[in-house]
């Protein structure tokens, strides 16, 4: 890059869809905004600004359209890289689904006197909603400073701290009965952290974000997996992001295999299966013990309703038919461990409607007991589902 004795934007004038849609950067970053952007940047309120084709590359531009929504202002030897928000950001992820990109490209590129910047750009929908602030928080984590903040963000954006800081502010925010989140964090042990992280449309987004947040924030004693799954046929997050995600350091990425399933199926009775969790994540949502809500990550395990030991046991059964219904989400239910064992050991009993009862010849202290610390008497009814129903026959089936 040669030296800017006058801060210089260049800008890729093409967006991937703008022969389609008629719109381009010369038209949405308008002077008023190169303004602004180099008065925050660079303390100078003049500037140059080239507008670019798809041909043009530079150290920091490929001949391509404009991948990340970025501009690129250089002022004496430093590159700022802005990051322009979508236009829209109606719904979940939208006005995000570049944020990746640039990133991807900011820690790639080898110059060393580089800064990242986010611009938010007139847009319609609200981004003021919780979920986006968790993304912007990310975003801040990860390195990016916000030249723009709207008042209804103002004071918001703050780095996380720590990756139990992340996890909570998920479970502050979050709706933990759904499963609808791009990725979850789960806390197994002290420094033992599982992300369960789907690859497919825009939660690949939400995904790697997290994960370079979650690589930022790793301490060298932290063991970290990165489970990547998928219900459609992409099965890895975009190579870009997994290339800067291994070069990041700290996350091991494991992709859910069959073969490692079915071989843990094979060894053990208490299937041990990152399939198995992950189908639960996207039915029940983050880990809560579903007879008493406690959701201390560490101390919640999927729970088998018919049970891996008697799944095994079906001689009628083929290995692929066995793995299916040792990993389906409709056959488990997230537990404490004390509710597990109670479960598991006939201490407790779920009907096929979902009541909850207690065996019959207790003591007084211990139902007294169990029914202070079971607080929940029914399962909910979106739970109550046909093959529920069925897992629930087989469990208790005399034979
Ligand atoms: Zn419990």
């Amino acid at each position: 890059m040669i030296y800017r004795e006058i801060p210089k934007f260049i800008i890729k004038r093409n967006m991937q869809k703008s022969a389609k849609t008629g719109v381009y950067f010369d038209y949405l970053v308008t002077d008023p905004i190169m303004r602004q952007i180099c008065i925050e940047v660079t303390g100078k309120s003049d500037y140059e600004v080239e507008f670019v084709e798809n041909d043009y590359s530079d150290e920091f531009l490929d001949a391509q359209y404009n991948q990340g929504r970025l501009g690129i202002l250089q002022y004496h030897n430093t590159a700022a890289y802005i990051s322009f928000s979508d236009e829209k950001c109606d719904g979940r992820d939208s006005g995000i689904q570049s944020v990746p990109t640039a990133f991807n490209r900011f820690y790639s590129n080898t110059h060393a006197d580089k800064k990242l910047y986010f611009y938010f750009l007139p847009c319609s929908g609200n981004n003021a909603t919780s979920y986006y602030l968790f993304m912007y928080r990310l975003m801040k984590t990860v390195g990016f400073d916000f030249i723009n903040t709207p008042s209804s963000l103002a004071g918001q954006i703050n780095a996380f701290t720590s990756i139990d800081d992340i996890i909570r502010a998920r479970k502050e925010n979050g709706d933990k009965n759904s499963g609808n989140n791009a990725a979850y964090i789960l806390k197994n042990a002290p420094h033992e952290y599982e992300i369960f992280g789907k690859t497919y449309g825009a939660n690949k987004y939400a995904t790697s974000l997290i994960c370079y947040a979650i690589c930022k924030l790793a301490h060298s004693e932290d063991h970290i997996t990165l489970y990547e799954y998928n219900e459609k046929d992409l099965k890895e997050l975009p190579a870009a992001s997994l290339k800067v995600i291994r070069s990041m350091g700290n996350i091991n990425i494991v992709n859910i295999d069959d073969e490692i399933e079915r071989r843990e199926l094979e060894e053990n009775d208490s299937l041990r299966s990152p399939r198995f969790n992950a189908h639960l994540l996207d039915r029940l949502g983050e880990k809560h013990c579903a007879l008493c809500n406690c959701s201390i990550s560490e101390i919640i395990q999927g729970a088998h309703i018919w049970p891996v030991s008697n799944i095994k046991r079906m001689t009628t059964l083929s290995s692929d038919e066995k793995l299916a219904f040792a990993t389906d989400g409709e056959n488990g239910l997230w537990m404490c461990q004390n509710h597990h064992k109670m479960f598991d050991s006939n201490i407790l009993f779920l009907s096929d409607t979902g009541e909850i009862s207690y065996k019959k010849d207790l003591s007084e202290d211990d139902e007294n007991y169990i029914n202070s610390v079971t607080t929940v008497s029914t399962l909910p009814a979106n739970l109550i589902t046909p093959r529920y129903k069925d897992y629930i026959g087989k469990r208790y089936a005399t034979t």
